[in-house]
C-alpha cells in the first residue's frame, strides 16, 4: 500500500508578540517557501531524507532563522554552525559541528552520511571534507545579520557569562524581531520512510567550541523507520542530558507509547525537570506528527498529502 507524506519543520522554539503583524507574516513566508520546496520532491516520490535536507537547506538561506545566513553569535563575535540528517530507513547519520565557512551545513552534513566513513566530523576538518566534496565555501561574514549583532550586545550586557536561546532576549531587552532559532524537519515519504534534519548557529554567546544538541544524533536529531523521526530546538545543554530525541524513540519501541504521549512525556520528565526550555517535532510511520514544546512558542509548519500547508507559532 502506498504511504501518504508528511513533512513537518520548525524555525525555532520562540515567541512574538500579536502586534507583530508584519514580523509574523514574514517568518510564516519563510516557513511556507521551505515546507513547499520539501512537498515538491515528496510530491515526485522523492525520500524523506531528500526532502528535510532541502526543506532545511532552505531555511538555513533565510535570514530570519538561526541556522546558515542569519545565525547567532558567539562570545568571540564568531559563528559556529552545527547540523544533523538521519535516515529512519537505514540507520544512516551525518553530522558536522562547529564551522563557519559552509554556506549549507546541512548538504555537508548530508554528504557525512553518505559518505559513510564517519558519523561526525567538526570544523576544519569536517570543512575540508566539504571543500573536498565540492559544496559552496563562503566567507564567514555572510552568515552575519545586524539584528545577531544587537542580540550579542542584548546578551553580553546582561550577563557575559551567559548563552541564551535566540528568541529569549527580545521581549526583554527591546528588541526588534528575530528572536527565533535553530531549524529543522521530520518527514515520512510514500515510501514509508523517515528521516530527520537539524541546523542551527547555537545559543547567542554561546562559548567558542561549544557545541549543541542539534548535530548531537539521539539528543536534537534522530530518525528511525520503526518508531519516528524527530528534530529538536531549545536549550542545547538540557536536551542531550535529556537524549531527547532517542527518549522519544525508547518510549515508543519499549514502551508501546504513541509519538504524542512520548514526546510528552519526555518534556515533562526528562527536560523540564533539568531545566530545559524548548519542543520538538515529530512524525511516526503512520504519518501521525507532534509538535510539543515547554516555552511559549515553537515556530511549525506542516502538511498532510492532500491538504493544505498549516503553520503555527504558539
Ligand atoms: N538547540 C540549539 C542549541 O542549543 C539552539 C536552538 O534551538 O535555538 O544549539
Amino acid at each position: 500500500m502506498k504511504n501518504q507524506y508528511v513533512l513537518v519543520l520548525h524555525g525555532g522554539a520562540g515567541t512574538i508578540s500579536p502586534e507583530e503583524i508584519e514580523a509574523e507574516k514574514a517568518y510564516r513566508d519563510g516557513m511556507m517557501v521551505a515546507l513547499n520546496a520539501g512537498i515538491a520532491i515528496l510530491e515526485r516520490g522523492g525520500s524523506a531524507v531528500d526532502a528535510v535536507v532541502e526543506t532545511v537547506r532552505q531555511l538555513e538561506d533565510c535570514p530570519l532563522f538561526n541556522a546558515g545566513h542569519g545565525a547567532v553569535f558567539n562570545e568571540d563575535q564568531r559563528h559556529e554552525l552545527d547540523a544533523a540528517v538521519m535516515d529512519g530507513a537505514t540507520l544512516r547519520a551525518g553530522a558536522i559541528a562547529s564551522v563557519d565557512r559552509i554556506r549549507n551545513p546541512v548538504l555537508t552534513a548530508r554528504e557525512v552520511m553518505d559518505g559513510g566513513r564517519s558519523v561526525f566530523l567538526s570544523a576544519d576538518g569536517a570543512e575540508r571534507f566539504a571543500t573536498e566534496r565540492g559544496l559552496e565555501m563562503v566567507d564567514p561574514g555572510y552568515f552575519s545579520t545586524p539584528l545577531r549583532r544587537l542580540q550579542l550586545e542584548a546578551v553580553r550586557r546582561h550577563d557575559l557569562n551567559s548563552q541564551m536561546l535566540d528568541h529569549a532576549l527580545a521581549p526583554r531587552d527591546g528588541m526588534p524581531d528575530g528572536r527565533f532559532g535553530t531549524v529543522g524537519a521530520v518527514a515520512l515519504d510514500r515510501a514509508g520512510h523517515l528521516a530527520a534534519a537539524t541546523s542551527t548557529g547555537g545559543m547567542t554567546n554561546k562559548q567558542a567550541g561549544r557545541i549543541g544538541d542539534a548535530p548531537v544524533i539521539g539528543a536534537g536529531t534522530y530518525a528511525n523507520d520503526s518508531t519516528c523521526a524527530i528534530s529538536a530546538t531549545g536549550t542545547g545543554e538540557h536536551f542531550i542530558r535529556a537524549c531527547a530525541a532517542h527518549d522519544i524513540h525508547a518510549r515508543m519501541k519499549y514502551g508501546n507509547q504513541p509519538l504524542g504521549q512520548a514526546m510528552a512525556s519526555t518534556i515533562s520528565e526528562t527536560i523540564t525537570p533539568l531545566g530545559g526550555e524548548g519542543g520538538l517535532i515529530g512524525v511516526d510511520g503512520h504519518g501521525n506528527i507532534a509538535m510539543q514544546f515547554n516555552s511559549v512558542g515553537m515556530y511549525r509548519a506542516w502538511v498532510y498529502e492532500g491538504y493544505q500547508p498549516e503553520a503555527a507559532i504558539f
